[in-house]
């Protein structure tokens, strides 16, 4: 079995020298009680293996803390236990504003790129993401401003996420280092990526692929009809390797030849750490064809 195909396997993020774990942890849904809770749950996600952490300035957007609160926190964790910086790949993102709701000027982007670096109290974003284009920012204005952060190491590598592959396209235009990743949602419900051009942009260019809400938010726990399908096509696989559902949706996510990297939502630490079964779970064709079928409700031609 090579690299290619083994799914534990790190994967190195496009044409950078960033290395990212096989699943990541995602912070979207991080609000903490107490910084220790917190802290556990990072802890958690990476004695786990899932090293790569993704947070953005807008998450918890929605708590009373509101935007920025979710980087905070994970800012908070890291001046009470230090040492837990240097064992993650630290991804954030920025270019939603509220009520606006898309920013990415370059003078918008450099300072939320600056808040970011402030509210995490870190000196250096390891993977910066541009969290949805903007429609109104032109591609060598952002490339730009993501260009200078990076000479001033403000932030290592660069991805996009929620990007058409002619945005992407766009964008790398007028950049002179290679994008490492894209940020599409992706799950067993979420299949756009498999006919848009997304993922065969990321098999051309060798782009990394983090996939979000691969549990599609978790819809994939229960759900309407087209979910149950679904659910039932995934069991057939959790069951045949003793493994939980969920770990059998994160396994259908890799087992793509892009090598799509899960972002784990959950926030709870038996899920988090059951996430990691998922690398030991190998679908056939015929199963992970049943799994796409099932979504999308009628026969392949
Ligand atoms: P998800 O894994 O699809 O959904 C997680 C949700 O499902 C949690 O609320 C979790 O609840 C619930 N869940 C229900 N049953 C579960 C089970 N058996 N195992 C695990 N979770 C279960 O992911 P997501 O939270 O929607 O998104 C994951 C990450 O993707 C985010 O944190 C963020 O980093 C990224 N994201 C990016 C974008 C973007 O635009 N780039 C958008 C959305 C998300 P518990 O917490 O109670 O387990």
């Amino acid at each position: 079995m090579t690299d290619r195909q083994d799914p534990s396997a790190p994967r190195v993020l496009g044409q950078s020298a960033l290395t990212a774990s096989p699943l990541a942890w995602g912070m979207w849904r991080f609000k903490g009680e107490s910084v220790d809770d917190a802290q556990a749950l990072v802890e958690t996600a990476l004695d786990t293996g899932l090293t790569l952490l993704d947070t953005a300035d807008i998450y918890g957007v929605d708590t009373p803390q509101g935007f920025g609160s979710a980087e905070a926190l994970l800012g908070q964790v890291l001046r009470q236990a230090p040492s837990l910086r240097a064992r993650m790949v630290l991804a954030s993102k920025g270019g939603i504003v509220l009520g606006v709701p898309y920013d990415s000027s370059a003078a918008y982007l450099t300072q939320a790129c600056e808040a970011s670096l402030r509210r995490l109290g870190v000196e250096h974003i390891d993977l910066y993401q541009v969290h949805r284009p903007d429609s109104l920012a032109h591609p060598a204005e952002t490339a730009d401003a993501l260009t200078r952060l990076r000479e001033a190491g403000k932030i290592g590598e660069v991805g996009v996420s929620n990007y058409a592959p002619s945005q992407v396209s766009a964008l790398q235009a007028h950049l002179d280092f290679p994008l490492a990743s894209i940020q599409p949602e992706f799950s067993a419900l979420a299949i756009e990526p498999l006919s848009d051009g997304v993922l065969d942009q990321a098999l051309q260019h060798g782009l990394g692929v983090l996939a979000w809400s691969p549990l599609a938010g978790g819809r994939l726990g229960g759900g309407d009809d087209r979910a149950q399908a679904v659910i039932a096509a995934l069991d057939v696989v959790a069951e045949t390797h003793g493994v939980s559902r969920a770990a059998a949706a994160y396994a259908w996510i890799i087992a793509h030849p892009a090598r799509p990297i899960p972002i784990i939502g959950s926030q709870k630490v038996e899920r988090i750490r059951e996430a990691a079964q998922a690398l030991t779970v190998r679908f056939t064709r015929a199963q992970w064809y049943a799994v796409l079928t099932a979504s999308r409700g009628v026969a392949l031609p």
